[in-house]
């Protein structure tokens, strides 16, 4: 057992290394050769990739910008748990706490191993003063970003002063920088590493987006004669024998609906037509909701129809199939939502039933949205959040000419990887001619 592995055990009682992206990310950071930038999904263990190598360095600290004193309470509860020195320096604090945190600092010997602090801290007087200490006592590790998304005006949390972190890492370039992220998505990779005025070469570590169990197509609505036997017939045939569950096979199915009307009726339809489906929406009554969400993760039921305001904190590995009706509102959505099939690593499916009159419905509304935004940056929101949806529509109706044909590799361009090897696990790649003839006859339809 190299030193790093020893350390992960004795400071953090883990045994290995949660992935191998993971060890790597770990390693680079301890080298602190170049800045470094993580991507990893929510709960892979993002904050051991700064926290480990920090504690390979006796008697320096780590800067780590957070952006909720909320998050900051957190990973220091959890650090002091585990015996290591965390501190913050905030506006919440009592002076008495700051002088003892600031002393430390400025001590020959800091015991404190990490200082986290919200971006809003870099500005003040306080802060810059410690740094330019802290720095010509050689006593910083490296500076971390976590939640780096919040610097892009693409991100879903765009924080301004986010911005003036860029101007901090101009100024102290000797130190190595680490940003962290779960948002995966290539124009907000590109946005943290102009935007934070990354060093390069960066190295950079990033969960492939490629799921080769997940199987990707498009139904064109006006090419087939009823939608919800169509509906229905996949995802019976997703979830096994008539789709009635038993209580021994819990496999199970999502239908994402627009409108909380479109829910019901698609879980009526559904169920008279045999296969028992509930609708869940943000309009019904919190109990219900929670029964609807209970019963579907107990496998007592297969299928729900929902808005997207299902999914959150669900964690059920053995959805076979997500079916949009419709379209999603952007790709990042689409991934995500449609990533919630197949988390047991069995094959699952993912379609978008698609139709004109939700794609109008959906622009409508983008549009609507950007004809109300008032200032600046509610602009350039609407505007962002208007192209993402173009990509969505060109996923499905645009498949040959922008795309490549293949949609795994469509979803690998818009997080800036390369083409995954698809191998017929999307319907461009597995019947092209049949992609290109129902997009043909869609097309064809959609005009008259
Ligand atoms: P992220 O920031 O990527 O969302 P966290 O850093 O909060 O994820 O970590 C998620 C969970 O994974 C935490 O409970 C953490 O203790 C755990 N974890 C991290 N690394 C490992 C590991 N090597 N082995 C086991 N658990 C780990
Ligand atoms: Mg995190
Ligand atoms: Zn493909």
């Amino acid at each position: 057992m190299d030193n790093i592995s020893e350390k992960l055990n004795h400071y953090f009682g883990h045994r290995k290394f949660k992935s191998e992206l993971q060890e790597q990310a770990v390693r680079a950071i301890a080298r602190g050769v170049h800045d470094v930038y993580v991507s990893m999904p929510t709960g892979s263990g993002k904050s051991l990739c700064f926290q480990l190598p920090a504690m390979l360095q006796d008697n320096k600290v780590a800067i780590v910008f957070s952006p909720l004193l909320a998050l900051i309470k957190d990973q220091i509860d959890h650090l002091t748990k585990l015996k290591i020195s965390a501190e913050s320096i905030n506006s919440k604090m009592s002076s008495k706490d700051r002088e003892r945190v600031l002393n430390d600092l400025r001590s020959m010997k800091p015991n404190t191993r990490f200082l986290y602090v919200t971006p809003e801290q870099a500005a003040t007087g306080t802060f810059k003063s410690l740094i330019e200490h802290l720095v010509k006592y050689k006593k910083i590790s490296y500076v971390v970003v976590d939640e780096a998304h919040c610097v892009s005006e693409w991100g879903h949390d765009f924080r301004p002063d986010y911005l003036k972190l860029g101007v901090l890492r101009e100024q102290y370039k000797s130190i190595p920088w680490v940003a962290l992220t779960a948002t995966a998505s290539a124009e907000v990779a590109n946005d943290i590493l102009s935007n934070l005025k990354l060093l390069q070469p960066v190295a950079k570590y990033k969960t492939p987006s490629f799921r080769k169990n997940l199987f990707y197509d498009v139904i064109y609505q006006n090419c087939i004669e009823d939608e919800i036997d169509h509906l229905l017939e996949f995802l019976k045939k997703c979830l096994g024998e008539d789709g009635n569950v038993k209580p021994k096979d819990k496999n199970a199915a999502i239908v994402y609906c627009r409108t909380r009307d479109q829910t019901e009726d698609i879980a009526n339809m559904l169920t008279k037509k045999g296969l028992k489906s509930f609708a869940y929406h943000g309009g019904m009554k919190s109990s219900d909701r929670i029964s609807v969400q209970e019963q579907w993760s107990r496998g007592e039921y297969a299928c729900v129809c929902a808005t997207i305001s299902f999914g959150m904190g669900v964690d059920k590995a053995s959805v076979r199939a997500v079916a949009h009706w419709g379209i999603a509102q952007n790709v990042a959505a689409y991934y995500q939502e449609s990533g919630r099939a197949g988390r047991d690593g069995k094959p699952a499916f993912c379609r978008i039933y698609y139709c004109l009159r939700e794609r109008n419905a959906v622009d409508f509304l983008l549009k609507t949205e950007l004809g109300r935004a008032k200032t600046p940056e509610q602009k350039k929101r609407c505007q962002n959040a208007y192209k993402s949806f173009e990509i969505m529509v060109k996923y499905c109706e645009d498949v040959n000419r922008v795309f490549g044909r293949c949609r795994h590799k469509m979803f690998a361009e818009y997080f800036g990887e390369e083409a995954p090897a698809c191998r017929g696990r999307c319907d461009a790649c597995a019947d092209e001619r049949g992609v290109r003839r129902a997009l043909q006859q869609h097309q064809r339809r959609a005009m008259t």
